[in-house]
């Protein structure tokens, strides 16, 4: 299995384990359900959905500000998988 790094904790874990988050070519940063986008992304782990926001982990890979409502949807995206 490959393994992939949470940008929150930099912990390691199985990529079946982390939800990839990536910035689409229309710049909408969303849940990757498909794990096959060939654009930048992120990698979060369940346990840091949640504190993400607060650590602006997404603001930091993407380097532009990111609305709380795209934090609320990409965490309703991974609960629903
Ligand atoms: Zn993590």
């Amino acid at each position: 299995m490959p393994v992939r790094m949470c940008v929150v904790c930099r912990g390691r874990f199985e990529k079946a384990e982390l939800s990839r988050v990536i910035c689409g070519g229309d710049g909408e940063i969303r849940l990757d359900k498909t794990g096959k986008a060939q654009c930048r992304g992120a990698y979060i782990c369940g346990e840091c959905l949640g504190t993400a926001q607060k650590k602006r982990a997404l603001e930091r890979v993407f380097k532009r500000r990111v609305e709380p409502e795209v934090y609320e949807r990409i965490i309703r995206e991974a609960e629903e998988n």
